[in-house]
């Protein structure tokens, strides 16, 4: 039978360029593992290297365009992406399974991640600092760091690499994205809206495959002077101790066990909606998805009953459907991966984790909502983090307690605490572990230009977003003029 699958490309100085790969891999849709996105290239070293050959050919001529200009170019894509908004939430929604509410969402923000940056462009770039030398100048300038590649997960397959893309570009680098072989179909629209955006040939790079096959080769390319990667814990490492040997700087955001604390004095009603939306939307594949709920005992027999009326009422359902909360898992790997976690343990099931009986969740990669009780905070359950709709109670003792078990985890991406005692409230911002903390809210969901990212194994240390990202996508010169 004839292959009728789209073979994707990689976008090299502004052109699709046909791969030679020996191998391709089917792009699946989650929902529906009968439907073959397209196809999608092991990749190679020749693409890494075609890629960043284009993006050192394109920098002199992009960083010598002033930041105003720069930032047009950024409001062109914006207003590119815009047109095919609708296109592009599709898109997403059928490749990651990511239902189309949130889909939709995802496309209005990366119109404000571009807009956003496009007005960083045109802010100072430095300080003048007071001279040891009467009458000297001394001042400071931030420059680009040159080509920098970007290597992305697929749980945001457009928010993530322009949350990357838009700074690198706005302070002057020129940029070589490696999305996930998972959401390579969706990263091949957003090199066609920057076609439309007249973004100079060179400048924003997309290459296809798999991260030992091009991933590794694109960040060891002598041209690549900065490396911004997002993903697992596993690959994070790897990728920091390539950029270390090569003396490059690098950020790596990474993932999470996000816990949700429910002090006694909680508002147990927003407790319960909110944990829930945290922990199931979008099946729990947020890097900030709550994974962990530590709940005082006092309380914990109330909260949990709420808690349970609140995951009910999230309808699991086909990504098309705008009232779906809860689609599929990514893969089939993602859940033979969960199941054998929980097969493996002796935590107890509080409720969920059964399909409806439906042929619809028999099709894609579905795993019903779960809520486990975990006894041993240092258990497996409530230390890896699963990426799926599961979620592990914890009993606490009171708030100390509590907050000692949130941070009994080599992660410290989100936290949030429900209570209405100010004095815990500022206890606990000041105690977790955490680099997104919250009170009163959901462990998910970010405004763009606040700085982004974790502490602990969760993070390289640097932040992404809001100022931080100029910090990254930057380096400093400290100028003397003498007269
Ligand atoms: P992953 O680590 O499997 O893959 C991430 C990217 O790294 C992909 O593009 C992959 O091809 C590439 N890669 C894999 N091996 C590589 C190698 N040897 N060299 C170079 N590149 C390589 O992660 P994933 O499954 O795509 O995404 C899910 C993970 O991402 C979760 O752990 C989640 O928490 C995390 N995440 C974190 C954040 C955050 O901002 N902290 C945001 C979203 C997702």
């Amino acid at each position: 039978m004839a292959d009728t699958a789209e073979h994707l490309q990689n976008f090299i100085h502004g052109e699709f360029r046909r791969v030679e790969s020996d191998g391709w891999m089917d792009d699946l849709n989650p929902s529906d593992a009968g439907d073959v996105i397209a196809r999608v290239p092991h990749g190679s070293a020749d693409d890494a290297r075609a890629a960043t050959t284009a993006a050192a050919a394109a920098l002199p001529a992009w960083r010598a365009l002033t930041g105003p200009a720069r930032g047009e170019h950024l409001h062109r894509w914006a207003a590119a992406i815009s047109e095919r908004a609708e296109e592009l939430a599709q898109a997403m929604a059928r490749e990651v399974g990511k239902p189309i509410g949130e889909s939709r969402g995802e496309v209005g923000r990366c119109i404000v991640i571009l807009r956003y940056y496009a007005g960083e462009a045109v802010r100072s770039v430095g300080d003048v600092i007071p001279a040891g030398l009467p009458g000297a100048l001394q001042y400071s300038l931030r420059e680009p760091l040159g080509v920098v590649a970007l290597i992305t997960p697929w749980n945001f397959p457009l928010a993530i690499p322009l949350w990357k893309a838009a700074p690198a570009l706005a302070f002057g680098n020129t940029v070589v994205l490696k999305p996930s072989e998972l959401s390579s179909r969706v990263a091949t629209l957003l090199a066609e809206t920057s076609i439309t955006a007249g973004l100079p040939r060179g400048v924003f790079n997309v290459i296809l495959g798999t991260g030992v096959d091009v991933g590794t080769p694109l960040i060891e390319a002598p041209e690549v002077r900065g490396i911004s990667f997002t993903g697992s814990a596993k690959v994070g490492a790897l990728v920091a101790a390539i950029a270390a040997r090569r003396n490059v700087r690098y950020q790596t955001e990474m993932g999470g066990k996000n816990v949700v604390i429910v002090a006694a004095d909680a508002d147990l009603d927003a407790a319960a909606a909110l944990t829930a939306a945290g922990a199931m939307r979008y099946a729990g594949q947020k890097c900030t998805a709550t994974s962990r709920v530590v709940v005082d005992r006092k309380i914990e027999g109330d909260f949990l009953d709420r808690l349970r009326s609140q995951v009910e009422a999230l309808p699991l359902g086909p990504v098309a459907d705008a009232t779906s909360a809860v689609g599929p898992l990514i893969s089939q790997r993602s859940h033979d991966s969960i199941s054998a976690a929980l097969a493996d343990s002796t935590a107890d099931r509080i409720f969920g984790g059964e399909l409806p009986d439906d042929e619809r969740f028999r099709r894609g990669f579905y795993f019903a909502p779960l809520v486990i009780r975990i006894a041993d905070p240092a258990a497996r359950l409530a230390q890896e983090e699963l990426f799926g709709p599961v979620l592990g109670v914890l009993s606490a003792d009171d708030m100390e307690h509590a907050i000692a078990i949130a941070n009994q985890t080599r992660y410290g991406l989100s936290a949030s605490l429900f209570t209405h005692d100010l004095r815990s409230a500022l206890h606990y911002v000041q105690r977790i572990e955490v680099g997104l903390v919250r009170v009163n809210g959901d462990t998910t969901g970010v405004d763009p230009h606040a700085p982004f990212g974790g502490m602990k194994g969760s993070s390289s240390g640097s932040r992404e977003q809001g100022p931080a990202a100029r910090e990254f996508y930057t380096e400093t010169k400290t100028v003397q003029i003498n007269p």
